[in-house]
């Protein structure tokens, strides 16, 4: 495997003009399982900055806004936080408060996964000081660096499963909950399944080949810019464009 992951993480995470952050069908923001209960602690959301380049790196002085999606995945009595990157202002006390809400304190969470390494995914992966962190091929705890294999079943129902295309290290995960496998993942950044070509990815063809792959084992699908819903395609193809409800 290249060792690219040590490149500096220049590029803030990938960007697409998308509106779905404002009309995406919310289909739930809890999912109560049996099996993995899964939360959405803070909705993220992709736009551009008037007046400034969107793109990163096509100009010298380009600004997006952006935040990613945070989640909590409580299985087998074990406490994961999904994502914990960049927040609006303000808004990362509020997360905590949910958190405290329903009786998690941040000591008490045993992991963190990122989805890949840009910085919009992890600014707060400090804020959990006893939880490893968790990415495509490793647990990082102190001064250890573990790996792990691919489809590694971290929690019970939780697997982190590789799927890089929009960087070397991207995983997702599949859950299983009471309402099916639920599909997290950066491969689409919005609800309505866009970007189709990544604009800042680094293999669409690797890309699309794990979409298709794991697009049709899930019920439910959670974009990480975006939240939770339905998989439309979980018995048909994904015809490649942008999906409208
Ligand atoms: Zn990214
Ligand atoms: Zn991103």
């Amino acid at each position: 495997m290249k060792l690219n992951y040590l490149r500096p993480v220049l590029l803030i995470a990938a960007l697409g003009i998308s509106a779905c952050a404002e009309t995406s069908r919310s289909f739930h923001t809890n999912v109560t399982s049996g099996k993995a209960k899964i939360t959405l602690l803070y909705k993220g959301h992709v736009q551009p900055v008037e007046g400034k380049t969107f793109l990163p790196w096509s100009t010298h002085d380009g600004v997006r806004s952006l935040s990613t999606s945070v989640f909590l995945i409580e299985s087998g009595g074990k406490i994961l936080i999904g994502d914990p990157g960049e927040v609006r202002k303000g808004e990362w006390p509020k997360i905590m408060d949910k958190l405290a809400d329903i009786g998690i304190s941040p000591e008490d969470v045993d992991y963190v996964w990122i989805d890949h390494h840009h910085p919009d995914h992890t600014m707060h992966l400090g804020a959990f000081p006893n939880a490893p962190v968790v990415d495509f091929w490793s647990i990082y705890k102190d001064e250890i660096w573990s790996d792990h294999p691919d489809n590694f079943e971290i929690l019970p129902g939780v697997t982190v499963v590789r799927t890089p295309g929009h960087t070397e290290e991207d995983s997702s995960l599949l859950v299983d909950t009471d309402e099916g496998v639920m599909l997290i993942t950066h491969m689409w950044w919005h609800n309505d399944l866009t970007p189709v070509v990544d604009p800042v990815g680094e293999d669409q063809a690797s890309l699309d080949k794990y979409r298709k792959a794991l697009l049709r084992k899930a019920d439910l699908l959670f974009p990480t810019h975006g939240e939770i819903m339905k998989n439309p395609f979980k018995n048909t193809e994904w015809d490649g464009k942008p999906y409208k409800p």
